[in-house]
């Protein structure tokens, strides 16, 4: 089918589009580039650059790819950013969806699949979270996806758009065939940051706090493979065209890791102990968060096949790749 991406030059967008090409879709891409980058874009690929806020852009966008469906990654992301600029993340996150939803009224396409995100359940009540596990998010990140989330089940209700929900917990690792990978900038992620400590001049990592009620004292979280997490975006993909249904899933591999069990993989991998210094919590940060699966497995038929290991040694070949480091020296 044909499937216009918003935020396909991103790391999960670009991933899961490079799946959905490697099934036989063909899959446009439309990025602001403001995170996203257009070596992630494979050449050939019909590209707008633009705004999600852009809706008579988005609307050119879905006409001229003739998009039979969106998948909506393009949004703010990160934590710390959205509690210091509220309205920007309500801006693009909510806005910039509504916006979307607007255009694809307009070009007559109905068929959505979200980035979502565990923050929408803020602190959990009990661990693994399940997906009716009540909604609290603890900063503006998490409340805009929720909100999100609120709008796209209201317009659902209008039978204006038929969506799946996809509620990831950490995305990490990165293509196995080492063309596609992870690079923000600021990076605040714990693998990337870890293995950027291992190069040459690279500062130690900061572990954020020790003194969490976890096994070893660091924070738990659910790190799942990038490629799995495009599988089940195919899966969820397939069943919204087969059956009309879409729904909302937790996509995590339902087992935690601590940082320190990380660094170690990591050690494991490249051969030399990650540089750390010990610092403080990181504001925000619940102690655990772990995926209950149980329904994406059920349901879309997904398994989560990759291992910690498998992430590790992706990122780090792909932290060695020659795309990465060109990118890097500009
Ligand atoms: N973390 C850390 N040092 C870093 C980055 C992250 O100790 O430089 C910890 C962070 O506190 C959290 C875990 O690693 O417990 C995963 O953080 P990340 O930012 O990768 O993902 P998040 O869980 O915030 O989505």
């Amino acid at each position: 089918m044909r499937l216009l991406a918003t935020g396909g030059a991103g790391y999960v967008g670009s991933h899961v589009s490079a799946a959905f090409r490697a099934s036989g879709h063909e899959v446009a891409v439309y990025d602001d580039l403001s995170s996203g980058h257009e070596w992630a874009i494979p050449p050939g690929t019909p590209f707008t650059r633009g705004d999600v806020r852009d809706t008579s852009r988005l609307e050119a966008a879905l006409r001229s790819s003739r998009a039979e469906g969106v998948l909506h990654f393009a949004a703010k992301c990160l934590v710390g950013e959205s509690v210091l600029k509220p309205d920007l993340y309500f801006d693009i996150n909510v806005v910039g969806g509504a916006s979307l939803l607007r255009a694809m009224e307009r070009a007559g396409v109905k068929r959505l699949l979200f980035s979502s995100t565990a923050s929408v359940y803020g602190n959990p009540q009990t661990s693994p979270i399940p997906e009716d596990h009540p909604l609290n998010p603890v900063n503006p990140y998490g409340e805009s996806k929720r909100d999100f989330e609120n709008l796209l089940a209201a317009a659902a209700r209008a039978g204006a758009v038929r969506y799946a929900s996809l509620r990831y917990f950490n995305a990490a690792g990165c293509a196995e065939d080492g063309s596609l990978g992870e690079d923000h900038d600021p990076e605040t992620h714990l693998i990337p940051n870890a293995l950027r400590a291992l190069l040459p001049g690279g500062a130690p990592l900061t572990v954020f706090g020790r003194d969490w009620p976890t096994r070893d004292g660091t924070c738990v979280r659910d790190y799942l493979h990038v490629e799995d997490l495009a599988d089940a975006h195919l899966r969820a993909w397939d069943r919204l065209c087969r059956d009309g249904e879409g729904g909302v899933f937790n996509l995590g591999t339902g087992t935690g890791s601590t940082v320190l069990e990380v660094l170690e993989a990591i050690r494991n991998e490249a051969g030399r102990k990650v540089p750390v210094s010990f610092g403080p919590r990181r504001d925000g940060d619940p102690a655990v968060l772990v995926a209950s699966n149980v329904r994406a497995r059920r349901i879309l038929g997904w398994t989560p096949c990759r291992s910690l290991a498998d992430i590790v040694r992706t990122a780090w070949n792909w932290g060695q790749t020659p795309i990465k480091n060109v990118e890097r020296r500009r």
